[in-house]
């Protein structure tokens, strides 16, 4: 069955690269089915495998002639479970198993990437296995392991994850594998890499400046996944140039029954700080295999974007799942049908509250988020009140873009922070800021190669008459710069078509 047009889609799609859709031709369909960012996922594969699945992307991407964003994800200071023998073994609720330093010796000893850990975990701590569907309590730390109690029970695998809720470890945030994959992506041109468990600002801005120091320009992604970085939310947002809600493993390190309200937390702290935010991780887990997902799966990628989501991420559902092309299509579905009635629903309750106060909540007729606390880092504030300015002008004009002209791409996330109630554009020559506006909701990224602001209107008529974006008579906002003051975009512009 043929998928039904629905327009432009604001929400923007992360696909993580597996088996299932490595191939050229199925980046080639997952592209046209409306991907925007490719994940990959360094936990997996060589140097040498990432480097030919990127160069893969790229060629696409100049196929399709759509910027497409690549993210590589560090594996960051992630603990696993070593090799078990036979690759398996069977918690039993109320059993002992330990955790020990050197090789396990007997059924119900194991031992783990961390060998610190043996020394860092006191009684009374909690670790969960494979995902969190075992727990174990620690009772003792001797000298040579940890005796814990199995409170509840199942099978797990060798390799899987150790969680360790509320445990405070002493790793460092990037292993000496994590520095060679930032160091290959700086040099492979990824357009943004990620940090998984972060704890603090400082890691961060460890990553951002050992990118920067290797000449690249990739923007950086706070993983949240650890109680510790809920606990300094607001210094990470701020460091961090995007912010990932990592449910697979936030899940298991706090109570899962306070996830939807700690995605909410998060999400409203990238507002506050105009981070582009994206929400991870089983939004359409069923489709691994089936071809329809669950009604809760499709109301969750709904509420992500209600809450604010920028982007929604696929992990296993594209990685390894039996219909990747499909689950894409069906996430750009109901990120469709979400947006309409959102922007329906936004636009009479502004209407609504104009009619009682001119500045009511705090919404204009153009925006559909609140105006944010703080800059984006780079952006100038002649900048900020410019862009909200055309944002108004283009609503009441009832104007069919805004045109934002972005150099670093952070006025573009100004722009798309604020949720305008008219599409946006962003404009501009560097290839690699292209590439990185794919992510931010609501902006369709455009290149352009001249500067001049009256060949830059021309080229974006062209296009949009070409597109079918734009019609005789239509109006747009061109937000730019006439290079003159204090490095900001001073100039919004109202051009008839
Ligand atoms: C997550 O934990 O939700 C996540 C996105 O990280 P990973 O897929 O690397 O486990």
């Amino acid at each position: 069955m043929s998928t039904p047009a629905i327009g432009i889609v604001h929400t923007k799609i992360v696909a993580t690269i597996g088996p299932a859709c490595r191939g050229e031709e199925s980046l080639a369909s997952l592209v046209q089915a409306g991907v925007d960012v490719f994940r990959l996922n360094m936990a997996h594969g060589s140097i040498e495998e990432h480097q030919e699945t990127l160069d893969r992307v790229r060629r696409v991407s100049d196929a399709a002639a759509r910027p497409v964003g690549v993210l590589v994800d560090l594996g960051g200071p992630k603990i696993r479970l070593g090799e078990l023998p036979g690759g398996l073994a069977e918690c039993v609720e109320g059993a002992e198993v330990c955790f020990v330093r050197d090789r396990p010796a007997a059924m119900n000893e194991f031992t783990t990437t961390y060998a610190p850990l043996v020394d860092e975990l006191a009684a009374g701590d909690s670790v969960m296995l494979a995902d969190g569907t075992v727990s174990l309590v620690v009772e003792e730390r001797l000298a040579d392991r940890v005796r814990c109690r199995v409170v509840q029970g199942g099978a797990v695998r060798s390799r899987q994850g150790v969680n360790l809720p509320g445990v405070k470890l002493s790793v460092v945030s990037m292993s000496a594998d994590d520095w060679r994959h930032a160091e290959w992506a700086a040099q492979a041109g990824a357009d943004f890499v990620s940090l998984s468990f972060v704890r603090s600002p400082v890691e961060v801005r460890l990553l951002k400046e050992l990118l920067r120091t290797r000449g690249s320009r990739a923007r950086v992604v706070a993983k949240i996944e650890k109680r510790e970085a809920l606990d300094d939310l607001a210094a990470i947002v701020e460091a961090a140039d995007v912010v990932m809600v990592a449910r697979g493993d936030l899940g298991v390190e706090i109570d899962v029954a306070g996830m939807p309200m700690v995605q909410k937390q998060i999400i409203r702290m990238c507002q506050r700080y105009q981070k582009p935010v994206i929400v991870a991780t089983q939004m359409l887990d069923s489709m691994q295999h089936s071809r329809r997902p669950t009604r809760a799966e499709a109301t969750d990628v709904a509420n992500a974007i209600l809450d604010g989501a920028d982007a929604c991420m696929l992990s296993g559902e594209t990685a390894i799942g039996d219909h990747p092309r499909l689950v894409v299509e069906m996430m750009r579905r109901i990120a469709g049908a979400t947006e309409r009635q959102y922007i329906a629903d936004r636009r009479e309750f502004i209407s609504e509250q104009a009619g009682r106060s001119r500045t009511g909540v705090g919404l204009t007729a153009g925006e559909f988020m609140p105006a944010p606390e703080y800059l984006v880092e780079g952006l100038h504030p002649i900048t900020q009140a410019v862009v909200d300015g055309a944002g108004r002008i283009a609503a009441e004009l009832d104007a069919r873009l805004v045109v934002v002209a972005s150099k670093s791409g952070v006025t573009a996330i100004a722009r798309s922070k604020r949720r305008g109630s008219v599409p946006t554009v962003g404009v501009s020559d560097a290839p690699a800021t292209l590439r990185q506006m794919a992510l931010y909701w609501g902006v369709t990224p455009l290149a352009v190669e001249c500067t001049d602001t009256n060949q830059l209107l021309e080229h974006i008529c062209e296009w949009g008459l070409r597109s079918g974006r734009l019609q005789r008579g239509d109006r747009i906002l061109l937000v730019a710069g006439t290079g003159f003051g204090a490095g900001g975009h001073n100039m919004a512009l109202v051009h008839e078509v």
